[in-house]
C-alpha cells in the first residue's frame, strides 16, 4: 500500500501487506525495508538503545531468519561466520551518527557484507543479537541487505518458486 502522504514511515507483515508513504524522501528506502518483513519474514535488526522491551525473551529462540537470543543459534546463521569470528562479535562501528559522517556510502555498504553475531536487535539494545553491523534491515543509509537476510530471501522465492533444493 502506499500512502499518499509526505511523513516518514512504513510497515509490513510476513505473508500479508505492506506500505509506505509516497512523498517521503526514503520513500524507496522503507519499501525495500519493508519488502523484506512482508516477503521473507526478516526482522528489523535495529535497537533502541537501553530502554528497551524485552521483545525477544532469552529463553526462546526468535522465528525470524536474521536475529537470535542464541538460544537455538546453530539453526540460524552459524553456517555463514568464518571460523574464528568471536560470538558475540565487536562492532568496529562504535556510533552509528558519527559513522554516517565520517564514512563512506561504499565504506557503510561494506559494513553489510561481514557476517557475524552483533548485540544490539529486534529492538533491544541486549540480549539479542543481528548477522551484520548494517543492513537493510537496520538503517535506509546503505544499499544492501546482509547475508543472512539476502539467504532468507533467496531461500523464500525458490519456495514459491518451487525450486526449494
Ligand atoms: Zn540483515
Amino acid at each position: 500500500m502506499l500512502i499518499n502522504t509526505p511523513r516518514y514511515g512504513g510497515g509490513g507483515i510476513y505473508n500479508q501487506w505492506m506500505c509506505s508513504s509516497s512523498d517521503h524522501a526514503t520513500f524507496k528506502q522503507v519499501l525495500v525495508h519493508e519488502f523484506g518483513h512482508s516477503y521473507a519474514g526478516l526482522a528489523d535488526e535495529y535497537n533502541y538503545g537501553d530502554n528497551h522491551v524485552e521483545w525477544y525473551p532469552s529463553d526462546t529462540e526468535p522465528w525470524e531468519p536474521n536475529i537470535t537470543t542464541l538460544k537455538d543459534f546453530d539453526r540460524k546463521w552459524k553456517s555463514l561466520i568464518k571460523p574464528g569470528t568471536p560470538v558475540p562479535t565487536p562492532p568496529t562501528i562504535a556510533d552509528y551518527n558519527t559513522a554516517r559522517r565520517q564514512m563512506t556510502t561504499a565504506q557503510l555498504n561494506e559494513k553489510t557484507q561481514r557476517v557475524g553475531v552483533f548485540e544490539g536487535a529486534g529492538y533491544m539494545a541486549r540480549g539479542a543479537y543481528r548477522p551484520a553491523e548494517l543492513c537493510r534491515m537496520n538503517v535506509n543509509e546503505v544499499d544492501d541487505f546482509c547475508p543472512v537476510c539476502t539467504r532468507a530471501i533467496i531461500d523464500i522465492t525458490d519456495f514459491y518458486t518451487g525450486t526449494v533444493k
